[in-house]
């Protein structure tokens, strides 16, 4: 990088998102003189391709999510600030936002990145998320992670084989990535972490349905390693209903609707939705505000350079950007970032700062269970073993900070050698809702709980 001469003047950059992509532009822009404010409603830069970690219980949520404030403790011209954007006045160079006691404020910029990601859609049926929580957010790995533990311990409670059933029956709706993560993890924390931990219930016969509309799960990288992933879903124990939609959630179970066009009802207390993402609403303002472009999720038709149509010093990055139709994935938001700090950078020394943006494709990685990944890297593909391995190290090099790798690496050669996992707390007022939202349950003395039919233990 060139240096930067001693007389610029300091100006306003203003990063809405402390994402990969935000993160990334902030730090690039380290030694120049501005000032930096960067604005998240998270105080954590959340690493939300090892959400489905926490979700199961394998990493906590530290691990996966530093703080913003440590991050650039060090760099002076960053300033971080938690609090919500909730509308831009464009002519007027400003940023409207709440605090968190709800006081509103502006803040003025020169250059605005804006990278604030995109949120779990629900295709206009938000009234879904009460039962089939996304994976996308701190907040949402928890509950996640609440309701999935909770399943385990109200089938111990069970009051009957139908209702046991029930909350061991788990749905995953979407087969990207984030489903097939979360369907084989679920099935790998019941029989190997809980299979023997219960008394009246054995972990290892729960089912874990994964369904999407498509032909194959993973699509996206291909049928020869979708063909893997199918393979070792199913060895998992994993119930793949493919080219199947889920046509109505609610707290008795899922309907699906099969090829051949029948629905079918499957009695489940647990529903995790992986199926869709649309832009940050923060896009669909820009949109409106510029006259700008989007595409069916919301995100933005940025020009070449990433930047808002008819705005040279507004950046849209990241998962809210359509740049040639890249996928919503961490390399895109991270060059995405980088790539508009080079601009803003460019532009203090006097230099075209239009440039086009171009993408570094490094390829895709999933993981489906302990010992086996899938990476695909120009035409180079990984599965198995050497795919898991390769996932390792490359998430386990993109963790933010030293103490988060080296703690979330211990961890995980931990759970490789053993079974355990060790984020599992839960209390009773966590999972009562879940009680409650169930059928009416009849009252139950504790004698009678405890006469509820026992399953032999499995064998160790
Ligand atoms: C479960 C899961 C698994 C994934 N797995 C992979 C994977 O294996 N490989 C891969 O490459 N990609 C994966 N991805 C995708 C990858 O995480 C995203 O592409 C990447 O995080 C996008 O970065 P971003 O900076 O654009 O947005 P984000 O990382 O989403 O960051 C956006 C930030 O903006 C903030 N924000 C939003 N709205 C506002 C507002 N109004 N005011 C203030 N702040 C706001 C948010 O709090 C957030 O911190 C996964 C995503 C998920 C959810």
């Amino acid at each position: 990088m060139e240096p930067l001469p001693d007389h610029v003047i300091p100006r306003r950059v203003v990063i809405i998102g402390g994402g990969f992509a935000g993160l990334l532009a902030a730090r690039r822009l380290r030694r120049c003189p501005l000032e930096i404010t960067l604005i998240d409603r998270s105080a954590n830069h959340v690493f939300q391709p090892l959400l489905f970690q926490c979700a199961t219980g394998g990493l906590n949520v530290g691990q996966i999510a530093p703080p913003l404030r440590g991050i650039f403790r060090g760099q002076d011209n960053v300033r971080v600030l938690l609090a919500a954007v909730t509308g831009f006045d464009l002519p007027g160079h400003k940023v409207h936002a709440r605090a968190p006691d709800g006081t509103v404020f502006d803040l003025g910029y020169d250059y605005l990145i804006v990278a604030a990601g995109n949120e779990t859609s629900y295709f206009g049926h938000e009234e879904l998320r009460v039962y089939a929580p996304g994976l996308k957010t701190i907040n949402d790995a928890q509950e996640v992670r609440r309701r999935i533990f909770g399943a385990f311990e109200n089938a111990e409670l069970a009051r009957d084989s139908e209702d046991r059933r029930s909350w061991l029956t788990f749905v995953v709706v979407g087969a990207g990535p984030t489903g097939v993560e979360m369907a084989g993890q679920i099935r790998e924390l019941a029989t190997r972490t809980l299979r023997d931990e219960f008394t009246s219930i054995d972990p290892t016969t729960c089912r874990v349905i994964l369904a999407d509309g498509a032909d194959e799960p993973l699509a996206a990288f291909g049928h020869h390693l979708a063909g893997r992933a199918v393979r070792t879903l199913r060895h998992l124990g994993v119930e793949l209903r493919m080219r199947t939609l889920a046509r109505s959630i609610d707290a008795t179970g899922v309907d699906l609707q099969g090829p051949d066009g029948l629905v079918s009802h499957v009695d489940c207390r647990t529903v995790i939705w992986a199926a869709g993402v649309h832009a940050s609403p923060l896009a669909g303002m820009l949109v409106e505000a510029a006259g700008a472009k989007a595409d069916r999720q919301g995100r933005i038709l940025v020009e070449p350079d990433c930047t808002l149509p008819g705005h040279p010093e507004i950046y849209c990055v990241g998962d809210m950007m359509n740049y040639r139709d890249l996928p919503g994935v961490a390399e895109v938001a991270m060059q995405s970032g980088l790539h508009s700090a080079n601009m803003i950078r460019r532009s203090l020394l006097d230099l075209p700062s239009n440039r086009r943006f171009r993408y570094l494709d490094l390829g895709s990685a999933a993981y489906l269970a302990r010992g086996h990944g899938l990476v695909e890297f120009h035409g180079l593909k990984l599965s198995g073993f050497s795919g898991w391995v390769t996932w390792l190290a490359v998430h386990i090099t993109f963790l933010t900070g030293f103490t988060n790798r080296g703690a979330a690496l211990l961890t995980w050669l931990f759970a490789l050698g053993g079974r355990r996992r060790s984020q599992r707390t839960l209390e009773l007022r966590d999972i009562q809702n879940d009680i409650q939202s169930g059928p009416e349950a009849p009252h139950t003395t504790a004698a009678s709980a405890h006469e509820a039919p026992k399953v032999p233990r499995p064998v160790r």
